[in-house]
């Protein structure tokens, strides 16, 4: 065995984990070792699907630093005052005891493709026979001139739930009154297309009710975003000379922020702001850097079985994952966790194995009460996860329409997150 593909996440990560040492499940009863890296949309899923479809058949592990999962979906809605955060938050419980699932609460921090072996913060190891992988997003260092992990605090991103939506939330509702909320949207491709857009409406909702005078800039390297048409509908209806949109033809992609003087330039204009959410360009999850599958920022897989191109033991989902025409979503990522499972489920115990097939919704909120959506349903081909036909919500639509969509949202919501976690 050769230690070459043994790599470790540095100090960054243990040091800030103070956990106790994990259970280290062992082959004695030599079952097959599935170990999931990743208790949110893709992993939680997966995790269930094998446990479950395989009844006892394998062994599975589930390696989740967190005790609560925050979804990432819904969190604008909390922003906006829609949802409370207790609302949006997860446990493991179920998964543990209705599922058999071994939930692991620690860092994965390396992985020995050789030997078949995850490594822990906390010191233990975990064998596995598949690995699955679904670690999310982690930022590009340097992506946002004048920003890095530890200005999160001040400018947040608030791309990962829970505290820095809480942080987010609270600059905009202390924002002076006529202050300034700029956000710096990130290039393609990142977690959640319309997720920026939507979270613009929600602190425009917000502002709106407690702020009316209030600016919202957003500074954008894209020229296109996600229903973008719908989005710019929806503003100019509800939240009418608010918003400025800054897209690269205006310099929106020649941005520097100084979290110390709360200023954000752009194109070299500088502007105080009163409240800053910079969402940095993205990349897989770490560790999977770490297991030295990514080619570039993301993790190339097999469309069939979600396998990494790098290696047949190792499953990629989600975010983290190169997926051909599908978004970066928690809806992509429960569909892809499905055929993962499925895939893995086929190879260690010889249960039947169905084409793959897959399907995205994502909903946004635009105000109360106004949902649109976009969707499609994708099949596997050997070179990509390729659309097969797509729907959108149309501009002009009736307030009943947009009404029965958001319904529809909240009915997703309750679906989803039982799928996940039971
Ligand atoms: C504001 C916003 C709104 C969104 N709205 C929607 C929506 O309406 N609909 C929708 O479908 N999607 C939405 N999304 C996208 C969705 O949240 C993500 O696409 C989805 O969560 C991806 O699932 P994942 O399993 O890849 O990653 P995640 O759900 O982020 O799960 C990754 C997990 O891995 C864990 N982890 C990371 N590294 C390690 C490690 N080394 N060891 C152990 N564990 C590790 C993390 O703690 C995390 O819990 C939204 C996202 C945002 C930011």
């Amino acid at each position: 065995m050769t230690l070459n593909r043994r790599k470790f996440i540095g100090t960054g990560v243990a040091a800030a984990t103070a956990l106790t040492a994990p259970m280290v499940m062992g082959a004695s009863h030599g079952k097959p070792r599935v170990v999931v890296i990743g208790g949110g949309a893709g992993g939680a899923t997966a995790a269930r699907y094998i446990a479950k479809g395989s009844k006892g058949e394998i062994d599975v592990t589930l390696v989740e630093p967190t005790r609560s999962y925050y979804t990432c979906f819904f969190s604008n809605l909390y922003i906006g005052g829609f949802r409370e955060l207790s609302s949006i938050a997860h446990s493991y419980g179920t998964l543990a005891s209705q599922y058999g699932i071994n939930v692991v609460h620690d860092w994965a921090i390396g992985i020995d493709r050789d030997a078949k072996m995850v490594s822990l913060a906390g010191g233990g190891k975990l064998p596995y026979d598949r690995l699955v992988l679904s670690p999310g997003i982690d930022f590009v260092d340097g992506a946002v001139q004048g920003w890095d992990v530890t200005k999160q605090n001040k400018m947040p991103h608030a791309y990962k739930a829970g505290s820095q939506s809480e942080l987010l939330k609270a600059q905009i509702e202390s924002m002076p009154q006529g202050g300034v909320y700029a956000m710096v949207a990130p290039p393609n491709p990142f977690r959640c297309p319309p997720g920026p857009y939507e979270r613009v409406s929600m602190v425009a909702h917000v502002l709106k009710e407690k702020n009316p005078t209030a600016k919202i800039i957003i500074a954008d390297p894209k020229p296109k975003f996600s229903k973008m048409a719908l989005f710019q509908e929806g503003w100019a209806n509800h939240y009418d000379g608010m918003i400025d949109w800054i897209g690269p033809d205006f310099g929106g992609d020649v941005v520097e922020v100084n979290a110390d003087e709360m200023t954000v330039s752009i194109d070299g204009e500088v502007t105080k702001v009163d409240a800053c959410n910079v969402i940095p360009a993205m990349k897989a999850g770490r560790i999977c850097e770490m297991a030295e599958i990514t080619e570039g920022n993301w993790a190339p897989v097999n469309p069939h079985t979600m396998q990494s191109r790098a290696d047949e033991n190792i499953h990629v989902l989600g975010d983290a994952s190169s997926q051909g025409d599908m978004p970066k979503s928690g809806f992509s990522a429960n569909s892809q966790a499905k055929v993962a499972a499925m895939a893995i489920r086929g190879a260690l115990t010889g249960s039947k194995v169905f084409p793959a097939k897959f399907s995205n919704t994502c909903w946004s909120l635009i105000d109360t009460e106004d949902g649109v959506k976009v969707g499609a349903t994708y099949e596997a081909t050997d070179e990509k996860i390729a659309k097969v036909d797509g729907f959108i919500s149309a501009t002009g639509e009736s307030a009943e329409l947009r009404a029965r969509t958001f319904e529809e949202s909240v009915g997703w919501y309750a679906g989803i997150t039982s799928d996940m976690f039971g």
